[in-house]
């Protein structure tokens, strides 16, 4: 029943690629962890709905843990939360839920899918594992609150955003699936700068795009925030080709990267600064053979957390822009990581290595926007959405509507191909679909 609610509502892990959440929930497992870490700096959309939208929250975590046959169903959150703790602890007592509360250190990355597995079950996923591997499901706060207006009939049609950082306010949006992200930042009253950076998300995880580029992006189902960088600001990463370069002349083999990887820490194998090693040792240009090296295919655990790159490394260099960049090729070649499923042990120091959060705020340059907390939320229409038909892991939806069809706001726009992994999409206006192109519906909205 919840499955089947879950599937017709269109609803994908809101909190990371989008996997499908019908599909994450059909199985067994003894922990339901609900991630509401929220650890990337300046985003504060999963704190605003644990405050807010509690009572949804504990009751969509307890019907998912009912769903898995879980033991145990925990929210994760940090421990400096006061007002979140406060919320969620006076929802399980209202509604008499088995929910607990767990209290995470404020490090980063504790959000981290595997980071939560450990700090609440004390197990490892296996490198190259997920946390089923370890009796263990993971979803988030905006996935639950999903799930409980799934519950009620209604689709994953809106989304709620932070807009951040460098800006004169912050602000917290509820807007449709599909509305140009410039007009997003518009309903907040800042005008999109084509000089300026954006990142579409965290400041660490997030994707960089320039103020031209902003033109082309949209809400999706996944989208959680748009942060204003700093005009000063120089984040992007330069081409794979440069980055070699840079460290074949400037790594110094610290080894502090690896020192202070979250995945190293938690015993697997990965160790960026021997992939750095690697690299610099190569020729001039990236040679494929590289691939079949073992030190370059850990590059596939690597979870892209940034703390390499934006925190380790005293020479500037960009050991996860590498990995990234390395999985990709990995990919391409038909390469997997060969995992031998076996739970690792973390290193004895990993408690004394991990990244507090407060220093990682002030390495970036953003302590200075930390203060903004807003508690209010800005309710945003719009008179055109774009909605994509791929917001999801796996295959594109198929649309079955037809330009000029009217279609009214949570409709079934487009379905997952018969017996392919994926989600359905719903209008999030009302309107008239004005066009139809390869990756996309557009759907225009009959009031002036
Ligand atoms: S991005 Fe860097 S620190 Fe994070 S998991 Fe990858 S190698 Fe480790
Ligand atoms: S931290 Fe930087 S300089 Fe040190 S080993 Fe890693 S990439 Fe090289």
């Amino acid at each position: 029943m919840l499955l089947t609610h879950v599937f017709n509502a269109g609803i994908v892990g809101c909190g990371g690629a989008g996997f499908p959440t019908h599909v994450k929930l059909n199985c067994q497992a003894e922990y339901m962890i609900i991630n509401g870490a929220e650890c990337e700096p300046l985003l504060n959309t999963d704190k605003y709905l644990m405050r807010h939208f509690a009572g949804e929250i504990v009751s969509a975590a307890e019907k998912c843990g009912d769903q898995v046959g879980a033991k145990h169903v925990v929210i994760a959150i940090k421990d400096y939360y006061e007002a979140e703790n406060a919320a969620l602890s006076e929802a399980i007592r209202t509604l008499g839920s088995r929910v607990e509360i767990f209290l995470l250190h404020n490090y980063y990355p504790a959000g981290d899918e595997q980071m939560i597995v450990y700090e609440v079950t004390g197990r490892v996923v296996p490198p190259g594992g997920i946390p089923i591997a370890v009796g263990t499901v993971v979803s988030n706060i905006a996935t639950m609150l999903a799930v409980s207006e799934a519950m009620d009939g209604q689709p994953l049609i809106h989304k709620y955003m932070t807009i951040g950082g460098d800006v004169p306010e912050a602000a917290l949006l509820r807007v449709p699936v599909g509305m140009p992200l410039a007009e997003c930042l518009a309903a907040a009253g800042i005008a999109c700068e084509p000089g300026r950076q954006y990142i579409l998300g965290g400041p660490m995880m997030g994707r960089y795009v320039y103020g031209a580029d902003l033109a082309k992006e949209v809400v999706t189902k996944t989208t959680s925030g748009i942060l204003v960088l700093p005009e000063s600001a120089e984040w992007s990463m330069p081409a794979l080709q440069q980055m070699i370069n840079r460290a074949r002349s400037a790594c110094i083999q610290c080894h502090y990267c690896t020192d202070l990887c979250p995945r190293h820490l938690l015993g697997h194998p990965l160790r960026p600064h021997m992939i750095m090693r690697r690299m610099a040792m190569s020729g001039p240009a990236f040679a494929d053979e590289l691939l079949q090296d073992p030190e370059i295919q850990n590059a596939a655990i690597c979870c892209e957390c940034g703390v390499c790159e934006r925190f380790a490394c005293p020479m500037g260099l960009a050991p996860r822009s590498i990995n990234s960049a390395l999985k990709k090729k990995l990919g391409a070649a038909g390469i997997r990581y060969q995992s031998d499923g076996q739970s690792t042990e973390p290193l004895p120091f990993r408690n004394y290595r991990t990244v507090p959060a407060p220093s990682l705020t002030a390495r970036l340059g953003l302590a200075k926007y930390m203060s903004a907390h807003p508690d209010t939320c800005i309710e945003v229409s719009a008179s055109e959405v774009q909605i994509l038909l791929k917001q999801h892991v796996g295959a594109p939806a198929k649309p079955c509507v037809s330009e000029g069809d009217r279609v009214s706001e949570g409709q079934l726009v487009a379905a997952p191909p018969e017996g392919a992994l994926g989600a359905n999409i719903h209008s999030s206006i009302d309107g008239v679909v004005d066009r139809i192109e390869a990756d996309r519906i557009i759907i225009r909205s009959e009031v002036a």
